[in-house]
């Protein structure tokens, strides 16, 4: 598990801790490590812009993030190649999964409007590892649907940028990250690479103290 500095109350899995949407025993082992509840709320996720709000653990149904205030309720997501965003206000937290469809959609703002609507605000962000301009070669219309957010693989070719995607979508709100690219990083699943159905999940808590 990667736990990002200056970020408490989040972890970003490894390949290594395993998949745990459909495994228990890989779920406990991290809440355990983590000091967390061991119920988590999770989503079916669907590409899409929904945001669902977490009040209780359990399969809230589908959608690409979920937003809660609730303390000690752990909210998860999972990814391969796309980017895990978790971002902080003042009493709600909330995490989405954010692919370029899902961008495109409008998953990032609807995460921010999610917070809002619980009368906080988003005061900071923070995105796990996701596949990188270095490796995500597209076609041309891809980078258009992310706002124009391209690059260039380390092969030449045209590749979307997604975490330049997700910042342009967050201003005016201080962002970090970790900076790994999963295709490339076997330390992560990445459908890209190799077709896994396997992701890693993104879990956030609100801690009591
Ligand atoms: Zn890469």
């Amino acid at each position: 598990m990667i736990l990002p500095r200056g970020f408490p109350g989040v972890a970003f899995g490894e390949a290594s801790d395993g998949d745990p949407r459909y495994d228990e025993t890989v779920r406990r082992t991290m809440s355990e490590g983590l000091g967390i509840a061991a119920v988590w709320a999770t989503i079916d996720q669907v590409h899409g812009a929904d945001i669902l709000v977490a009040t209780d653990p359990g399969r809230l149904g589908e959608a690409d993030g979920i937003a809660s205030s609730a303390v000690d309720l752990p909210i998860a997501i999972a990814t391969a190649d796309c980017v895990p965003v978790v971002l902080r206000g003042d009493f709600t937290i909330a995490v989405a999964h954010a692919g370029w469809r899902g961008i495109a959609s409008g998953v990032v703002e609807a995460a921010v409007r999610a917070v809002s609507e619980t009368g906080d605000v988003v005061r900071s962000a923070v995105l796990g590892p996701h596949i990188g301009p270095c490796c995500y070669a597209v076609a041309p219309s891809v980078v258009d649907a992310i706002g124009g957010h391209g690059g260039t693989t380390t092969t030449g070719r045209l590749s979307a940028d997604l975490s330049g995607a997700v910042h342009s979508r967050l201003p005016g709100i201080e962002i970090s990250g970790v900076e790994s690219c999963t295709m490339h990083d076997n330390r992560f699943f990445s459908y890209r690479r190799n077709g896994t159905g396997k992701r890693q999940v993104t879990v956030a808590w609100i801690s009591q103290d």
